[in-house]
């Protein structure tokens, strides 16, 4: 293992960059808010499993893969895909298990790792159950015509973690009115279910869970009562952590829920809010199926620090694209070595990874060339999931496809790279194939190049250049 580097992390709870000191460094326990599942992940639903991946990583790679647990629950039971499964007449459980499998796809697609847990809702509904009995005999909820309602007002903490006073939340929030709420901001945790809707009994009648229960009793079940990082995207701050936050503590009369909150900002699209009705709404199966490769789009979402909103850009797009076929070429021939230490002093320092990846800038680009930097370069890459052999795999399959141009240009850098390195021999080689192709180059003394077709222009043969 490796000598233990400080972590810093942003903590939205005090509003404050602090060390991160584990409960118990053999298990570090991390819970995410993970999708509700009645569509496709949206590019926006990618940046927070993209950047807590990262998170999940540096802690393994400090603390030793075995002694870091993350769970990243499914909303599996929510009005959103009550509503689909109206809309489709498919049964609830066939749209949120095909749901469930493109997430896992798509997710694997952009390089990140499974959690260690993927907790369903609809598997915890006892301990919710039992969880909501606790808060009512506590005096902290109240059941009403089927329903039960936690009692804002008897938390006196409530709305601390976003910072906002309950007169504030009242006035600014869309809340529901209903007769039996004994006052507006009281929010649901369990409510009667009818006719298709899915529901289970429980000592209030036939019903479901509210959405912010689950979070507090999957995550006490797996992780414990408190535990150490509680994460999720800016938009869960209010209400839902907040009410999570009320739950859990007054149900297990805890100081904290989760020592360390923190918040990914929001994804836009060329600077606009990503909407169906702006047509810039787009799916991570969308992108990929456009040819842009998951390494590609994973680059792109760690270019922006996860605390700042970031803007999805066709140029950020190329950038990234063109960045990833220099390092894969830089680096092919060559076995990971130690991730940089300036690399990670950079993840470390709250998950800086515009930083990081300016360092790997740095390692691909230092003239002496040594290959030892490109070692470095490679490890520190891997270790947040970018230059993996799985990954490279789009370097030749997107050549099939067409694009020549991009292949070429990409084989002539690999020839420059050669050329630098002096290997005469591979760069030539280069030249020779291509010319066998039925690719002329015309090159300059400064490294830039022309090329022209023959009429023997070959593209099959073109691809097979390795
Ligand atoms: P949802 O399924 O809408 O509850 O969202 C799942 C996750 O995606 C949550 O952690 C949200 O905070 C996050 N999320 C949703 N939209 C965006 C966005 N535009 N940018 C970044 N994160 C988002
Ligand atoms: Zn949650």
């Amino acid at each position: 293992m490796v000598d233990k580097v400080q972590i810093r992390l942003t903590n939205t709870r005090t509003r404050s960059k602090e060390d991160f000191n584990p409960i118990d460094d053999k298990n570090i326990r991390v819970y995410a808010c993970g999708p509700t599942v009645y569509d496709r992940a949206h590019l926006g639903n990618a940046r927070p499993v993209v950047v807590f991946d990262v998170l999940f990583r540096l802690l393994q790679h400090v603390y030793g893969e075995d002694a870091v647990t993350y769970v990243r629950n499914f909303t599996d039971v929510d009005d959103k895909i009550n509503a689909r499964a109206a809309e489709t007449g498919r049964p609830i459980r066939d749209i949120t298990e095909e749901t469930i499998s493109w997430y896992h796809e798509d997710m694997k697609a952009l390089g990140a790792l499974r959690p260690t847990e993927e907790p369903r809702a609809t598997d915890y509904i006892p301990q919710m159950v039992a969880m909501i009995e606790d808060l009512i005999t506590k005096g902290f909820a109240y059941a009403a015509e089927g329903h039960v309602l936690f009692e804002v007002r008897k938390f006196s903490e409530y709305g601390k973690l976003s910072g906002r006073s309950l007169d504030d939340m009242i006035a600014g929030a869309r809340v529901e009115v209903a007769p039996f709420k004994r006052d507006p901001m009281d929010f649901v945790l369990w409510k009667p279910s009818t006719g298709n809707q899915p529901g289970w009994d429980s000592p209030w009648g036939y019903g479901r869970p509210g959405w912010h229960i689950e979070c507090s009793a999957m995550s006490a079940e797996l992780l414990g009562d408190v535990f150490d990082i509680h994460a999720g995207g800016i938009d869960l701050q209010f209400p839902h952590h907040e009410n999570e936050i009320a739950q859990s503590r007054c149900a297990h009369g805890s100081e904290v829920m989760a020592n360390y909150w923190l918040h990914n900002e929001m994804l836009q699209v060329e600077g606009k809010k990503m909407s169906k009705s702006l047509g810039n709404f787009f799916t991570v199966r969308d992108l990929l199926d456009q040819g842009i490769p998951g390494e590609v789009i994973r680059y792109v979402l760690l270019m922006t620090h996860y605390r700042k909103p970031m803007d999805w850009t066709v140029e950020k797009v190329r950038e990234a694209e063109k960045t990833l076929r220099r390092w894969h070429h830089a680096t092919a021939d060559l076995q990971p070595s130690e991730p940089h230490p300036d690399f990670i002093a950079a993840l470390a320092d709250d998950l800086n990874i515009a930083e990081a990846m300016s360092v790997l800038h740095r390692l691909s680009t230092d003239p002496s060339r040594d290959r030892s930097m490109l070692s470095s370069l490679l490890a520190s890459a891997r270790l947040v999931g970018l230059l993996t052999e799985k990954g490279g795999n789009w370097l030749t399959t997107q050549r099939i496809g067409g694009g020549s141009d991009v292949l070429i240009e990409e084989l002539m850098s690999q020839r420059w790279e050669f050329r630098q390195l002096k290997m005469w021999a591979d760069a030539d080689r280069i030249r020779d194939q291509l010319s066998s192709a039925g690719v002329k180059v015309s090159e300059n003394k400064d490294g830039s190049y022309t090329y022209e077709f023959t009429s023997d222009f070959d593209p099959v043969k073109l691809a097979a250049i390795k």
